[in-house]
This record gives C-alpha cells, sequence and structure tokens, in this order.
C-alpha cells in the first residue's frame, strides 16, 4: 500500500482521500528475538482510528507487558519496555518527560495489592507467581472493555488481510473469552479446520470459518505465551460483506 494513497478504514469503514497503514498487531508487542523476516500484517486505516488504536495499545501494553518477568530471556524486555515508558527520565524531551510523567502517575493510581483479589478477577494468566516479590504482589487493573475493543480490531485486520472483508461490528455478534490455557474441545475444531499464523515467538492466532455455517468465526489468539483468549464472531444474515 503506497503512502498517501486513499481507500477505506477498515475500522470505521468511511473512505478517505489518504489511510495510512495500521498494524494488526502493534509493531511494538514483537519481542526482540521476532527474527526480521517475520511478517508484520498491516491493513489500511484512517489516521483518525490508526490514532485512537495507537492510544489504546499503548494503555494495554505497559498494563499487561508490565506483568511479564523482567528476567524472562525472550519476553523480558517488552516488560523493560513498558516500564521505561513510565520513566520520566527517559523522556527525549520535555513534552515526552511530561507525557511519561502523566503515564506514571495513572500507572501507580491503578496499582492494587494483589492480597485479597478474589481469583475470579485475576485475569487468566496473569495471577501472581509463585514465589512473591519482595514487598508482596501488586495487581493493575485492566479494563474489560479495552481488552473486548482490542480483540475486535485484531479480528477486523484477520478478517482484511487474509481474506479482503470489512466486518461491520455493529451488525455482528462478538464474544472474547480470555483463558488461562486452550479448550481442548475448541482446539480439535481449530486444528481441524482452521488457519494457523505464527508471527514469531511472541505472536500467534488460529482461526477457522465455521465448517457448519459460514457467518461464524472462531479465532484463538497467543500473545507472549502468556495471553490467550478465543474471539467468536457471526455476521448478522444477509450482512455477510462483499468480498
Ligand atoms: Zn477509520
Amino acid at each position: 500500500m503506497p503512502k498517501g494513497r486513499g481507500g477505506r478504514c477498515i475500522h470505521c469503514l468511511q473512505w478517505k482521500p489518504v489511510v495510512t497503514r495500521d498494524h494488526v498487531f502493534p509493531a511494538s508487542w514483537y519481542p526482540e528475538s521476532t527474527s526480521a523476516d517475520i511478517p508484520r500484517w498491516t491493513v489500511p486505516a484512517c489516521k483518525r482510528c490508526n490514532e485512537r488504536y495507537g492510544e489504546l495499545e499503548r494503555d494495554l501494553f505497559l498494563r499487561l507487558a508490565a506483568c511479564l518477568d523482567t528476567e524472562d530471556p525472550e519476553f523480558g524486555n517488552l516488560a523493560k519496555r513498558a516500564l521505561r515508558s513510565l520513566d520520566p527520565k527517559a523522556g527525549r524531551n520535555q513534552k515526552d518527560t511530561r507525557a511519561r510523567q502523566r503515564r506514571q502517575e495513572r500507572f501507580i493510581r491503578d496499582l492494587i495489592p494483589a492480597t485479597g483479589v478474589p481469583t475470579e478477577a485475576v485475569f487468566p494468566g496473569f495471577g501472581p507467581e509463585k514465589i512473591p516479590p519482595p514487598g508482596g504482589h501488586q495487581g493493575i487493573l485492566v479494563s474489560p472493555e479495552e481488552l473486548q475493543i482490542f480483540a475486535l480490531k485484531l479480528v477486523r485486520g484477520i478478517a482484511y488481510h487474509f481474506d479482503r472483508l470489512y466486518l461491520n461490528f455493529s451488525e455482528i455478534v462478538f464474544d472474547v473469552i480470555p483463558v488461562e490455557e486452550p479448550i481442548p474441545e475448541l482446539h480439535s475444531k481449530l486444528d481441524r479446520w482452521g488457519r494457523r499464523e505464527s508471527n514469531g515467538p511472541g505472536i500467534n492466532v488460529t482461526w477457522a470459518v465455521a465448517h457448519e455455517d459460514s457467518r461464524g468465526r472462531m479465532h484463538f489468539f497467543e500473545i507472549w505465551r502468556k495471553w490467550r483468549f478465543y474471539a467468536f464472531t457471526r455476521i448478522a444474515p444477509d450482512k455477510l460483506p462483499d468480498r
């Protein structure tokens, strides 16, 4: 997609004189061990949508990557990167320093002592480590709405990247289920009918179009071998987008 060309945004579905290249999986989420020849999928998005999702992805990255083990040889750098983004001393200029300061204040405000948090409120895969760190565990609040919006964005990106489909989410049924481990019954279907794409060690996705009804799609995402979720979509009857 050459720079500066017009097109249709896959998120707001509007035609724009200029569209940007939006990364399906945010570029900064790939761990450093990702080989250079792994494709970083991009899809057309208007500037406004690209910026809006960029902001959401920065916030989610901060909260989730900060929960990774900084000593992990594979994903530890992501945790360090997240924590660095909170450090005003790493600011490149005055504006950047202030932005980091604000991020840090918000992050600290949303920290909670992990003791006493009910198990059902812990995000699957992100529970406390077996050996508590000095000073005890801390939890960080993550908005379920943000996770839902992000999952929706991934599903739209994949539908466009592989099938050139524009999904109109005001007309489809959508559900996201975070899990600690893959669910065998669902995985046997994905293994049989699905297509698996690995974007390096940190990002994997498998999805399948329902065998019995082509309007249904099931996706399984695995990010940093820790964050796993299913996303189900069902396009409303008579609203199947044109290919
Ligand atoms: Zn848009």
